[in-house]
């Protein structure tokens, strides 16, 4: 028993050593990534459900890496975080999703009502001086910041409330909209919920997913619906990829939603075929 004791502790120890090694090979390959422009954004459109009407896209974050090929943010963010290389990478997000929007306001009239969604993480809120860094943006690339939103999880704002309340009532008074990321997963208690003064909540995948047949979904959904709408608050769905979810999202009066079905992430050149024409509002 002893020695199959060690065998595992020394398999353990390999796992430590793979993942640790890993890490430090991406964390390394994102520096030279952020340099070397091997990163860039996706933009998945968030429509109205009663329409289909695109009203805003949200952009992110992809890596070409020259040898694994495309590498998903689920891989790339968190090393990121760990590492502190998301504040550079956040402000590149945020730099090149406000010359996006920036373009297409100057194309295309139909996007005059519509923003561009970035996400920021929780190291980016709390340690960043995130309200400077994003008003300095916004004045470089000469974006209304009318035109910007800013995502960020559920279990992130809860995480520490009392600063978030701080940050996001700073970051509003900037003009720029916020929404609540990820809702449902991070046991908000409704009191903060009231006091972070967001403008819509965004329903997590894991809820919208098969929500058409299986019944505590539906009514997990309903919830939340029900309680954005009590706020005053916009309600967007994640995830949405079936006419069925999409039919019980709009039966629950859902206002918004995303997902493969009305379209996946895309690059922009695809991207801009989802702006509205003109005068469609
Ligand atoms: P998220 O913010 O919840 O983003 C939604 C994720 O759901 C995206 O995954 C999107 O591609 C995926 N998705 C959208 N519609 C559907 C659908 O119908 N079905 C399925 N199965 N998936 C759908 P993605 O692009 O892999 O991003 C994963 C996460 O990485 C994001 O989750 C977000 O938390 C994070 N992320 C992405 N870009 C950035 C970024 O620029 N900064 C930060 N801090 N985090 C980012
Ligand atoms: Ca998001
Ligand atoms: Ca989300
Ligand atoms: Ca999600």
């Amino acid at each position: 028993a002893k020695s199959r004791g060690k065998g595992k502790s020394e398999v353990f120890d390999r796992a430590m050593h793979d993942r640790a090694s890993e890490r430090l090979h991406l964390e390394t390959g994102l520096r030279r990534a952020v340099e070397h422009g091997e990163l860039y954004l996706a933009y998945q459109p968030i429509f109205r459900l009663a329409d289909r009407t695109t009203v805003s896209f949200e952009a992110l974050a992809r890596w070409r890496h020259p040898v694994r090929g495309l590498l998903s943010p689920a891989v790339f963010i968190p090393v990121a975080e760990a590492s502190g290389l998301i504040l550079a990478l956040g402000d590149w997000v945020l730099r090149e999703c406000c010359k996006r929007m920036r373009l297409w306001l100057d194309e295309h009239p139909g996007a005059a009502d519509m923003s561009i969604a970035a996400n920021i993480s929780a190291k980016q809120l709390m340690q960043g001086d995130l309200v400077a860094r994003v008003a300095r943006i916004l004045d470089e690339t000469g974006l209304d910041p009318r035109h910007l939103k800013l995502e960020v999880t559920e279990s992130v704002l809860m995480e520490n409330a009392e600063l978030a309340v701080d940050i996001l009532g700073r970051l509003r008074d900037l003009g720029i909209r916020l929404a609540v990321d990820d809702f449902g997963t991070g046991y908000s208690s409704l009191s903060y919920l009231r006091r972070f003064p967001v403008d819509a909540l965004k329903i997590d995948r894991s809820f919208v997913s098969n929500m058409d047949v299986n019944p505590e979904k539906f009514e997990i959904v309903r919830a939340i619906v029900q309680l954005g709408r009590a706020l005053n608050l916009d309600v967007c769905a994640e995830g949405v990829e079936t006419e069925a979810e999409l039919a019980g999202l709009v039966s629950l009066g859902c206002g918004l939603g995303q997902g493969y079905l009305y379209a996946r992430p895309l690059p922009a050149d695809e991207a801009r075929a989802f702006i509205p024409p003109p005068g469609e509002e």
